[in-house]
């Protein structure tokens, strides 16, 4: 059943186009991450859907009742809509439990709903305290107990973790997702950080200048960018110019072969290739490779512990990157001499949507 639609919406504030005829589908249950840079319209169109926001153009229709259209204006408070803000906004007076149970007014069973969304968000036992007795990370869990509390058909979450540190973060975020799976809400999650839209959300919408270009699984979205843009601004990315016959798979690029994307093999006029750094094999110069490998040197080394990025200057031609997971036996160091090449299939595009996307020539294939 579908929970959220929305229809063409637009919004300007006077010269700035925020939201250019966005369209919007969530299902009953589903957690929607939208994900853009600053400036992009995510949280108008956060605002537009709670009702802070009157709309220019357009429609929204909550659980099937349409609450926006031009001078159709329900209001926020009718909606049946709870927002997590960004920095959790608890009243710093009332204790946990007071906060938590802000909405739900005076009824039977008021006691047992806070104890039960304190458990959901992993507080339990911890209603007498007051806010400023919680870390950051409690407190923005207590955010999250209340905007459930009501059980409403749909949470809007704000950016709600941004302003924890990385550690806390990923904890977090796990909680959040389970707690609001359990409860059945829909949720719709505005964040710049493709690391919380991919590991939180079903689906992710990647917005940009007020219009979402993708609306996919995180794994199709990383994948199978629509276009260049999605490609780099969802993870790490190569766009690698080709040359080489329509018809044929395997095409040259300046880190040598790459195979094409069986629906992508007739790509004519030198198209450019996605190749994502974990696709990119190394070894230290002078041990076995493919013969089409390209020589290189590490110029640097970016541990993440589980995994590192290497950065790598190829011989009359860009760096490339490789992602590589930790191990002792392949480890190489800055200045090691070694080859590169490519595995797996790659998505591609045509060189001219490219080159409009980035206002740049494509670069050579070979320096
Ligand atoms: P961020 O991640 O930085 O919060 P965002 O993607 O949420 O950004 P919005 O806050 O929706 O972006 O803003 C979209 C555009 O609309 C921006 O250009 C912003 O400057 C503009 N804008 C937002 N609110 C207003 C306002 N009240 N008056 C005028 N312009 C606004």
């Amino acid at each position: 059943m579908t929970a959220v639609e929305i229809v063409q919406v637009g919004k300007s504030y006077g010269d700035v186009v925020a939201l250019d005829s966005v369209d919007l589908t969530l299902d009953t249950g589903e957690f929607v991450a939208v994900l853009g840079p600053s400036g992009c319209g995510k949280t108008t169109l956060l605002r537009c859907i709670a009702g802070f926001e009157r709309i220019d153009h357009g429609r929204i229709t909550l659980g099937g009742r349409v609450v926006t259209l031009p001078g159709v204006h329900m209001p926020p408070h009718r909606r049946h809509v709870t927002v997590v803000p960004q920095d959790g906004a608890l009243f710093p007076h009332l204790s946990v439990a007071d906060n938590v149970g802000y909405g739900l007014g005076r009824g039977r069973g008021k006691t047992a709903r806070v104890e039960e969304c304190l458990e959901l968000v992993g507080l339990g036992g911890l209603g007498a305290r007051m806010p400023h007795e919680l870390s950051g990370g409690q407190q923005q869990r207590v955010a999250v107990a209340r905007a459930l509390a009501p059980h409403p058909p749909l949470v809007l979450l704000d950016e709600p973790f941004s302003a924890l540190d990385a550690s806390l973060r990923t904890g977090l975020r796990e909680d959040v997702r389970r707690a609001l799976a359990e409860d059945g809400a829909t949720a719709l999650l505005v964040t710049h950080d493709q690391g919380e839209a991919l590991s939180m959300a079903h689906r992710v919408a990647v917005m940009r200048d007020g219009r979402i270009h993708q609306f996919d699984t995180p794994a199709e979205v990383y994948r199978h960018p629509v276009d260049s843009w999605v490609a780099q601004f969802v993870g790490e990315a190569m766009l690698l110019p080709l040359e080489g016959p329509a018809g044929h798979a395997e095409r040259m690029s300046r880190l040598g072969v790459v195979r094409l994307r069986p629906d992508l093999v007739d790509l004519a006029g030198g198209p450019t290739a996605l190749v994502r750094p974990e696709q990119v094999r190394i070894v230290r110069a002078g041990t076995l490779a493919p013969g089409h490998a390209v020589p290189g040197r590490v110029a640097q080394i970016a541990y993440h512990g589980h995994d590192a990025l290497i950065t790598v200057d190829v011989p009359g031609s860009q760096t490339a990157m490789v992602r590589v997971i930790d191990d002792p036996v392949t480890a190489v160091e800055p200045g090691d001499d070694v080859r590169l090449w490519v595995e797996g299939d790659c998505t591609a595009y045509p060189a001219e949507a490219v080159a409009a996307e980035s206002g740049a020539t494509p670069l050579p294939v070979v320096g």
